[in-house]
This record gives structure tokens, C-alpha cells and sequence, in this order.
């Protein structure tokens, strides 16, 4: 190909809202074998709702609970936080936030904040265990089945828990057909449940090869990794716990409208319209233009 034609196929992608950062990437979007998805805000809208929030706690009060996961929410950027800060200045009977200190991030499991003097864990499984709580424990409360479960944790103590859902964008699905129409397999990434990728595996007609959940960054991006064995990879994200894998893939794509600014830094290729369709046209644009069509 020459430049001009690589030059129109780039204006073209961007034209359709896919950003490609240079000729490259374009000539390898030509070879990909394998197509990684992260779910949550990738092949779901990552708009959740709380279904259920309760207090497991005989001394801290549901009101309580509510104002320290909406004042400890309200300093993350992940889907599921607005959700819970909605939803706690919906149901608590005092909207006044709380002062948190020592906010910390922790990808793949949740959130820290400190209220009061106390250790505040907003998560999964995984941030229990940090707090220093035994996974029985968690197993003994009841569990929102096919919902992302959440768990609140005060030092190393179980006081809340929630369930919330998501839905899968609509497109995705398509998007899947189109790449194994191409010959791709495609598969999903998540640091959410397995119920929960079940149930996103579902929506999506049971149509993504390879499923793999509970990873935490550094596990996405070894199994980044192992695809690159069978071929060229591309790793589709948005979250701050995407950047690792984005970065091992051979194609970082990351979610413009929605993504973090680490995934849109990361990535080689922004999907500006959040329309995860757009990337079997591109690739099938790639092949086009490189004429590796078959
Ligand atoms: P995905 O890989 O599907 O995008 P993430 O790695 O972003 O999922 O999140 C994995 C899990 O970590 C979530 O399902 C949730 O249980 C927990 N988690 C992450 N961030 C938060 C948060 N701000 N509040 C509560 N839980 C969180
Ligand atoms: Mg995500």
C-alpha cells in the first residue's frame, strides 16, 4: 500500500470516530488473530444500578453505611461508583458527606477510604482479604445471584454488602459476530465475578471463545501474553486496571467518551463513539487496504 491509501484509510477510520495513533497499528490491525475484551464499560455500558444494599452489621446502621460508601464512592472513577453515590444520596436520611482521608485506588478490588479514624473497604472478595477479613466469611452472606456482589468492610470486619447489575452495550454482540466472520476469536477479560461474566456471556449469545474472570491487571496481561502465542493481539479496555494488558498487547483500543485517561493514554487506537462495532470495520478496512482479505 502506499502512504496515500494508508493516509485515506486512516481519515476514514477517524471520519467513523476510531482514532489510529499512526500507519502501524493500522498494517498490524491487518493481522489480528485474537481480540480481548475487558466487560465492565467495555462490552457493557458500565451504567450499573444497585439492586440490593443492606447492613450485615448489628451496630453500624444501613444510614451509616450509605454515607460512607457515597462519600468514599464519590472520589472513584469506576462505573460502579456513581451508581453507589446515586443511590446513597437517594436513600440516606442525612446527605452530608462524610470527610474521607487516605482515599486509595485499588485496581481490579475496590476502594479505601478512612472516616472518622476508621478503615473503610469498598469491594470484592479481593479487598477483603486485604482488610484482613476470611473469605468465609463472605461466603456465609447471601449473594445477589448473576449481580456484580460488593461487600463493605470496616477494619476487618464485614458491616455491608450490595448487588448490582449492568447491561451489555448494544452492538456488541454484532461487533463478536462480525470479528469471528473475519476469522477472529474473541475474548473476555474481567476483574468482575464469574456469575457476572456468565451473565454478560449470555447476553452476548453465548458468542466470545474464551472467558476468563476475578483478574486482577497484571493477570490480564498474562493472558495478553498467552494469546500472543497463537498471533497478532488486541486488547480492548477503558479502566485503569485495562493499562497493563493495553500496553502488552500488539493493539492497545481504549473506550474514548467513557475510558480513564490511563486507558486513552495507553492505548494505539481510541474509539472515540464508544462503538465497539467499529473495530471488525477497521480491521476489515486494515485488510482492505494492506489486501490481506481472504
Ligand atoms: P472489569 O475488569 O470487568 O472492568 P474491574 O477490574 O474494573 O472490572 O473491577 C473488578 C471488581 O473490582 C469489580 O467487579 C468490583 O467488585 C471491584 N471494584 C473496582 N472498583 C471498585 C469501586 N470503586 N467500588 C467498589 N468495587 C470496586
Ligand atoms: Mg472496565
Amino acid at each position: 500500500s502506499t502512504p496515500v491509501t494508508i493516509f485515506c484509510a486512516l481519515s476514514k477510520a477517524a471520519a467513523t470516530g476510531l482514532l489510529i495513533k499512526g500507519g502501524d497499528y493500522l498494517e498490524l490491525l491487518a493481522k489480528i488473530k485474537t481480540v480481548a475484551f475487558d466487560k465492565t464499560g467495555t462490552l457493557t455500558r458500565g451504567e450499573f444500578m444497585v439492586i440490593d444494599f443492606q447492613s450485615v452489621s448489628d451496630e453500624i446502621s444501613l444510614n451509616t453505611l450509605l454515607c460512607w460508601v457515597s462519600s468514599i464512592e464519590s472520589k472513584s472513577s469506576h462505573p460502579m461508583a456513581a451508581a453507589l453515590v446515586g443511590y446513597g444520596s437517594l436513600h440516606s436520611i442525612e446527605s452530608k458527606p462524610e470527610n474521607v482521608e487516605d482515599f486509595q485506588t485499588f485496581p481490579g478490588e475496590g476502594v479505601f477510604g478512612k472516616i472518622d479514624g476508621k478503615d473503610i473497604y469498598i469491594g470484592n472478595w479481593r479487598i477483603g482479604l486485604r482488610a484482613g477479613c476470611q473469605r468465609r466469611s463472605l461466603d456465609a452472606v447471601q449473594q445477589t445471584s448473576g449481580k456484580t456482589n460488593g461487600y463493605i468492610f470496616c477494619g476487618a470486619t464485614l458491616v455491608g454488602r450490595f448487588g448490582l447489575s449492568d447491561t451489555c452495550r448494544s452492538g456488541a454482540a454484532e461487533a463478536i459476530e462480525g470479528l469471528k466472520e473475519l476469522g477472529i476469536r474473541s475474548a473476555m477479560l474481567t476483574g468482575d465475578s464469574n456469575a457476572a461474566a456468565m451473565l454478560a456471556w449470555d447476553q452476548l449469545d453465548r458468542s466470545l471463545e474464551i472467558i476468563h474472570a476475578e483478574l486482577l491487571p497484571e493477570e490480564k496481561a498474562k493472558f495478553i501474553e498467552e494469546f500472543k502465542k497463537d498471533g497478532p493481539t488486541a486488547m480492548v479496555g477503558d479502566g485503569i486496571n485495562d493499562a497493563l494488558a493495553l500496553a502488552k498487547a500488539d493493539i492497545g483500543i481504549s473506550m474514548g467518551i467513557s475510558g480513564s485517561t490511563l486507558a486513552m493514554e495507553t492505548g494505539d487506537i481510541i474509539l472515540m463513539s464508544n462503538d465497539i462495532r467499529k473495530i471488525p470495520n477497521a480491521i476489515y478496512l486494515a485488510k482492505r487496504t494492506f489486501k490481506k482479505l481472504v
